[in-house]
């Protein structure tokens, strides 16, 4: 069996383990006779999987018990409409900082619902940077302040949150979700498509704030409803069982085999280290986000030539690196390096990169 080294965006890599124990437990599920693909997720055995993956969740990112962890469906993509039905019905506006295609999309979405401000954005230089902002353009009544907090397609990363006092702070973290610890007592929401860094396509985890439920607009539909879903824990209608099962899985993977957060993030800063290092003395690639920004998950990077970009990529497919092809808007290359790329993957990553090089001076 040959397997690659995938950097992709997402759908992306998981850990091994994971899918060697997802495979060992595919045709019976620890005595049951049934995969969990395929039992009722009414059943004791399936409430015992997706309370263990709340609790892990909540172990594994310290969150505070005056949160609710829900387990939905729709992508991050359904969270841009979500976020303000529910929570724009104070003031009835909130705050944008604009870093990238995921940040406009929620912005555009919620200007469909109330007053969508965007206070600073960093399109001017193909959001290869995070904005300084400025809190005097904050607006003081917002519902809420939204960030995209890792930008997957730009490869920027909020490294210091923003100070919005009052006003809750919602989000993004679809693709830097369990790659470092991360203080959820700062912020009022937070929502992920797990996908990127946590379970198959399918799953969308959102954690809020209980004193931010129960006051949705009228027009929400049920199913947009966070009520809904915290008053049936996640199982108001079928929920994703299979994603849970896997996200599980992964949760148990950070916990006992990559030491949780705090190592898994030394880890994954290790990893990107090597990756960055190198852009940083190669004649031949380089980054394209500033330093200070830059994601520890996916990295961006181009030779500046684009007949040269489209070879490296066929190259490196052909020697195992695949879906390395940056995205539209960039250009070039991005390597996502997500927390079940292993070390070797990147060096190796390297080592193809530097006899790249040298062949192609
Ligand atoms: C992938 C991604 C999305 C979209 O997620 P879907 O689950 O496909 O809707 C939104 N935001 C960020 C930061 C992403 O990386």
């Amino acid at each position: 069996m040959a397997r690659v080294y995938n950097f992709s965006a997402g759908p992306s890599v998981l850990p091994e383990a994971v899918l060697q124990q997802a495979a060992a437990e595919m045709m019976d599920y620890q005595g049951s006779g049934q995969s969990v693909m395929e039992m009722s997720h009414r059943s004791k055995v399936y409430d015992a999987i997706i309370k263990e993956c709340e609790a892990l969740l909540r172990q594994v990112m310290n969150i505070p018990e005056e949160y609710d962890v829900l387990f939905l469906q729709g992508g991050a993509s359904s969270q841009f409409a979500m976020v303000p039905m529910n929570l724009m019905t104070g003031s009835g506006k909130a705050d944008f900082v604009i870093t990238g295609q995921w940040a406009t999309k929620a912005q555009k979405e919620a200007a469909r619902y109330g007053q969508a401000n965007i206070v600073a954005s960093s399109k001017d230089k193909t959001f290869s940077y995070i904005p300084k902002l400025d809190k005097s353009s904050f607006t003081p009544d917002a519902d809420y302040f939204h960030i995209c907090v890792n930008n997957t397609i730009y490869g920027t990363l909020f490294h210091e949150l923003p100070d919005t006092g009052e006003v809750p702070l919602v989000g993004d973290i679809s693709s830097c979700i369990l790659s470092e610890p991360l203080d959820v007592s700062k912020f009022g929401l937070l929502y992920a498509g797990a996908q990127k860094n946590m379970a198959p396509a399918g799953l969308t985890v959102v954690i809020v704030k209980k004193s931010l439920v129960g006051k949705a607009m009228d027009i929400t539909p049920t199913m947009f409803n966070y009520q809904t879903h915290t008053e049936n824990g996640s199982m108001f209608n079928t929920p994703p069982c299979w994603c849970i099962y896997i996200a599980k899985l992964v949760l148990e993977w950070i916990r006992n085999q990559m030491g949780g957060l705090e190592e898994m993030g030394r880890y994954n800063r290790e990893k990107a280290k090597i990756l960055y290092d190198y852009l940083d003395e190669s004649a031949l690639f380089k980054g394209t986000v500033v330093k200070e920004d830059r994601s520890l998950m996916n990295v961006p990077f181009v030779t500046g030539d684009e007949e040269k970009d489209a070879a490296f990529v066929a190259a490196a497919a052909k020697a195992g690196f695949v879906n390395l092809k940056g995205h539209r808007s960039v250009g070039g290359m991005r390597a996502s390096i997500y927390n079940a790329m292993p070390m070797e993957g990147v060096k190796a990553l390297v080592d193809f990169m530097k006899a790249f090089e040298m062949e192609n001076k």
